[in-house]
């Protein structure tokens, strides 16, 4: 089976496996119990993890918070503002090529009060600039704008549009989930107050996540109101039990992130040109691309193949290879990510969109192209 569907998830690496099984069977302790040594194993742990996970994104360790993955950090982080910051005229800001966790939370929110603007986005999904800084001087509760998306891939400029919530003193939250541990992030040089993202799209295991909420520039933690309550692990943010065994995996995925990232992007700039140069010489007369050439999250092609409807290209190709019409999370219903950048509905039925991994290789995408071309 040829694996071109990593935006939807990736295989996790052995060497995650690896770490994680002696915290499924030997080291089984919870890391909030007390004074015994399984305990501490599992403490320490989950701390050596968070470090790992902070080093990633350059970050402070304490900003780290753990959540079962980017749907939670999402809802986590924009209920918790609203609640907290909202007063009395709560006003969210987000782009209109958001994921669903990111859209379905802000439709949640408007039916319980909250003033929605949802921003236009160009052709490849990057968020209009000019219609952002118009709702910055409306002071909005906070701003959420996707670092890059998931079906065409493209980045949005984060650090222009971090400092201008700074300037406007802003709440800005970006969801960081498709590309962290595929560019390098660094908190630090940037004011981005609110960053959610997953271990599974970079070869960790699934279930874990977390929402990194930063310190203010007196060092002091940013409350928000916790989604779950409970125990209050997670320095209250986010109750529950540890999921010791997924947070090891996490930490173990970003230390391989961090570094093999960039031979990990070149591989994969590599290999996203080699693919769209044998689409264009095979199919020239029916193939258009979605996504822009630059500035994007390498590996991530979205297709246009005129004429052919995109499920029954997927069903045709399933044997042997894994692609998909775009998000696996709103699969049933046409991509609202293609609607957004303004293809109609034909269009949009006729995309598929290809994501590749590090570990995928040419052979791979010859034998993708032959399939296609019916041989
Ligand atoms: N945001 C984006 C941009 C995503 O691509 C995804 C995963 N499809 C999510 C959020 C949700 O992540 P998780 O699977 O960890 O809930």
């Amino acid at each position: 089976m040829i694996y071109f569907d990593n935006s939807a998830t990736t295989k996790i690496d052995r060497r995650v496996v690896d770490v994680m099984l002696p915290y499924l069977y030997e080291s089984f302790g919870n890391p909030s119990s007390k004074y015994y040594s399984l305990a501490t194993t599992a403490k320490n742990a989950v701390e050596e993890a968070r470090e790992q996970i902070s080093l990633l994104l350059g970050c402070e360790v304490d900003e780290v918070i753990f959540t079962a993955g980017a749907t939670e950090s999402n809802n986590m982080i924009i209920k918790g503002v609203m609640e907290l910051y909202g007063g009395d005229n709560p006003h969210l800001v987000i782009g209109k090529a958001e994921h669903s966790s990111v859209l379905e939370t802000a439709k949640y929110v408007e039916s319980q009060g909250v003033k929605v603007t949802y921003l236009n986005v160009d052709r490849y999904g990057r968020v209009n600039l000019e219609e952002f800084n118009d709702c910055l001087s409306l002071s909005p509760t906070l701003i959420s704008i996707q670092w890059g998306n998931n079906e065409l891939g493209s980045i949005n400029d984060i650090e222009y549009i971090s400092r201008r919530c700074e300037e406007e003193k802003v709440f800005f939250h970006t969801d960081a989930t498709q590309v962290v541990g595929k560019i390098k992030i660094s908190l630090n040089e940037i004011p981005v107050k609110f960053l959610s993202c997953s271990a599974h799209k970079f070869h960790g295991p699934k279930g874990i996540g977390a929402a990194i909420i930063r310190k203010d520039t007196l060092g002091i933690r940013t409350k928000i109101a916790p989604l779950i309550h409970g125990g209050g692990q997670e320095n209250e943010y986010r109750s529950g039990t540890h999921s010791v065994h997924n947070i090891v995996g996490f930490g173990k995925a970003a230390e391989i992130a961090l570094s093999e990232q960039p031979d990990a992007a070149d591989i994969l700039e590599q290999l996203e040109k080699n693919l769209k140069s044998k689409l264009v010489s095979m199919f020239s007369e029916v193939i258009h691309f979605n996504s822009d050439d630059h500035n994007k999250i390498p590996g991530i092609v979205n297709i246009q193949f005129k004429g052919i409807n995109n499920e029954l290209l997927i069903k045709k190709v399933s044997d042997r290879v894994a692609i998909s019409t775009g998000s696996a999370c709103s699969s049933s219903k046409p991509s609202h990510v293609l609607q957004s950048i303004g293809l109609p509905l034909n269009e949009v039925r006729n995309s598929v969109r290809v994501s590749l991994s590090k570990e995928n290789t040419i052979e791979e995408i010859d034998e993708f192209c032959s399939f296609l071309s019916g041989k």
